[in-house]
């Protein structure tokens, strides 16, 4: 049997996947089983910052395996304690706490619990959130996301959310009542389609949230830990705004499983002892793994190098005059090529961007879609400009093939 065989035998057959199994990793490049090498510029959707197989992350995760892999949080941990320090001293440079959990679902479920815990008191728990988000696939995180598709068949829905268009202050205003407590967005929303946030709204929203006594929930997941050219997505955006509380997941583990959300500590005693948990969390191993890239994002100033290839991606777009592309969207290496369907020549019943995606895979490179009418770019953080050359000649070859007659 195959792998693909195996698979489709074996795994529950949740996800469309593309036709490749990848054997091995290094930097941004990976290898099927043939040995075909190929660009990465997915980087398992954003998660794998330093590239596949940094020696930074191995030799931490290496070292932890060999020293104490998983204890309880029961007791103290060294990686815990010190990711946590570095996490709230480093990237929110914010007093306030960190809770740890495996994946950004999880992270979102502790902002969620958080707005119900804040609301309490004054019988509020109506949380503001907005069409196209993406918040996971838990029952909470999913009925925090603003999309039907993700609802689908499911039944009721945790409830108290209410869903509104992103960038529309006056709508915010106008939804308001005295049940909500909080707004939950991504500065950038990553899955529906790369679509950013504007200054206004992200400031309007802060505003808001103090003058009514509601919290600023941010979803950094996709978004966080250096992705946009900032050690935080909200500062590339709107510095100076100061959230209530955090989530993150994606980049922050490099690839590891490992997912957080911070609390201002003025809202740190909302979670006390007993109100949340979880076995696996803030374990030692992904917590020496996430440090090592952190630490390595910080000392090799890969904030720097995602803006100069942010820099090169755009201008490099920008000479094709594509009739084949809209727009570049987001910050950082985290872009949305926005295609005109109409100009492009795309088989009968196929999803434009998935389509494109697969050829792409066919010519060597790894990209995920992001909604029907986007190509995303998520390459490691550390991605060379020759791999970004190689990679938008390979976009440009795709784009020019597929043009309408
Ligand atoms: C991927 C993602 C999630 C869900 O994270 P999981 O680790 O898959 O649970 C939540 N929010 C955003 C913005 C994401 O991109």
């Amino acid at each position: 049997m195959t792998t693909h065989e195996k698979t489709q035998q074996y795994v529950l057959q949740t996800y469309g996947r593309f036709p490749l199994t990848v054997v091995r990793g290094e930097g941004t490049k990976v290898w099927d089983e043939k040995g075909r090498e190929y660009l990465d510029f997915c980087a398992g959707i954003a998660t794998c910052s330093l590239g596949h197989c940094h020696p930074n992350l191995t030799s931490a995760i290496t070292k932890q395996a060999t020293t104490l892999m998983h204890c309880s949080n029961l007791y103290d941990i060294v990686p815990q304690a010190d990711l946590a320090e570095l996490i709230v001293e480093k990237i929110v440079q914010q007093p306030g706490k960190i809770f740890f959990s495996n994946s950004g679902a999880e992270a979102n479920d502790g902002l969620i619990k958080l707005a119900r815990r804040f609301g309490l008191e004054s019988g509020r728990h109506e949380i503001i959130t907005f069409n196209k988000s993406f918040h996971g696939r838990t029952i909470g995180a999913m009925s925090a996301t603003a999309q039907a598709k993700i609802h689908e068949g499911f039944g009721s829905l945790f409830p108290g959310f209410v869903y509104l268009d992103p960038n529309d202050l006056d709508a915010v205003k106008a939804a308001l009542t005295d049940k909500t407590v909080a707004f939950l967005l991504e500065p950038i929303q990553g899955e529906g389609g790369v679509n950013v946030m504007t200054k206004e709204f992200l400031e309007g929203l802060s505003a808001l949230a103090s003058e009514k006594n509601l919290l600023l929930l941010l979803d950094e997941v996709q978004c966080g830990f250096g992705r946009t050219g900032d050690l935080n997505g909200y500062d590339t955006i709107a510095p100076g705004l100061v959230p209530d509380a955090i989530s993150w997941a994606k980049g922050m583990g490099g690839g590891f499983p490992i997912g957080a959300f911070w609390v201002a500590e003025k809202h740190a005693h909302l979670l006390g002892p007993g109100s949340h948990g979880s076995t696996y969390g803030g374990n030692a191993l992904a917590c020496a793994a996430s440090k090592a890239v952190i630490e390595t994002i910080i000392s090799e100033n890969l904030t720097a190098n995602v803006k100069a290839r942010e820099f090169q991606i755009r201008e490099t777009i920008t000479t094709w005059q594509s009739p084949a592309t809209t727009e570049v969207r987001g910050h950082g290496l985290l872009l949305g090529i926005g295609l005109d369907v109409s100009k492009l020549s795309i088989p009968e019943g196929k999803t434009p961007s998935i389509h494109l995606c697969g050829v792409l895979l066919e010519k060597g490179l790894l990209v995920p879609p992001a909604g029907p009418e986007t190509v995303r770019l998520l390459p490691p953080l550390n991605v060379s400009a020759e791999e970004v050359d190689k990679a938008l000649a390979l976009i440009k070859e795709a784009l020019d093939s597929h043009l309408s007659k």
